[in-house]
């Protein structure tokens, strides 16, 4: 894979564009994108300023994250693979009154630009959806300033998570539409570990998000059993 449109799978990128008009409606499939958000932005705001930062979000979809990294104080890039999402993002702004750049882009293709141009680089819950992240990895090491912050979030790989994010989450609670996550596709810590420090990044830090099916709640905290946050820095 060497094209910087190759680290993309369409079939993925089609499932986001079909569900693009509900990404704001907290009720709808990208729901528990609205209550987690709340509690990624804290975790991202205890490790880096925000306020003042060159921020790019990767695989940003309608703009849950790049909005509220705005709304921080931050210059926010916002790049996805699907336009529709992309629509919504850049109406939603307005809405708003939130100033974010969304471009229609990989990873790749911004390294070809703007590589070392960012303070900060955040690419949550798109790592499962590509069909190498450890490229997306070390695309994102290459946006960042040395020195820069990175952070990642995605799904571990193990029964539990199986249960949880799968079965429980699409099936049982249905908190998620049926196919959305590809089990194969999970990613253990271990593994982002060895691809951030093959692509130069140091591990700083890293925390659990858990949801709790009778308080309806989700909260951070030390199990990375599920979904889980990692934080980088750029050496
Ligand atoms: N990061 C956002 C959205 C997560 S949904 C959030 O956490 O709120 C995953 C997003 O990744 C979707 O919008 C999907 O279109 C995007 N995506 C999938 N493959 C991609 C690729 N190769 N390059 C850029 N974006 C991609």
């Amino acid at each position: 894979m060497n094209s910087v449109r190759d680290n993309v799978d369409p079939a993925e990128v089609a499932k986001f564009d079909a569900l693009a008009s509900r990404w704001w409606d907290p009720d709808g499939e990208f729901g528990p994108l609205h209550e987690i958000n709340p509690l990624r932005l804290d975790w991202i705001r205890r490790h880096a300023q925000l306020s003042g930062s060159k921020v790019v979000d990767i695989g940003c979809g309608g703009g849950i994250l790049a909005e509220s990294m705005a709304a921080a104080g931050a210059t926010v890039t916002g790049i996805d693979m699907a336009e529709a999402p992309l629509a919504v993002a850049r109406l939603h702004q307005h809405e708003s009154d939130i100033e974010v750049d969304y471009r229609h882009m990989t990873a790749e293709e911004l390294v070809a630009t703007e590589a070392g141009s960012f303070d900060v680089v955040t690419c949550l819950e798109m790592l499962e959806h590509v069909p190498d992240p450890a490229r997306t990895v070390e695309s994102c090491t290459q946006l960042v300033k040395p020195g820069g912050h990175i952070f990642f979030a995605t799904i571990n790989r193990n029964p539990k998570s199986f249960a949880f994010a799968i079965v429980g989450a699409e099936y049982v609670l249905k908190l998620l539409p049926a196919g959305t996550h590809d089990y194969e596709k999970f990613i253990r810590p271990s593994e982002l570990g060895a691809w951030a420090r093959h692509a130069g990044l140091v591990h700083k830090d890293s925390i659990g998000m858990q949801y709790n099916p009778f308080t309806k709640d989700y909260s951070l905290g030390e199990s990375l059993d599920v979904n889980y946050l990692m934080y980088f820095r750029r050496d």
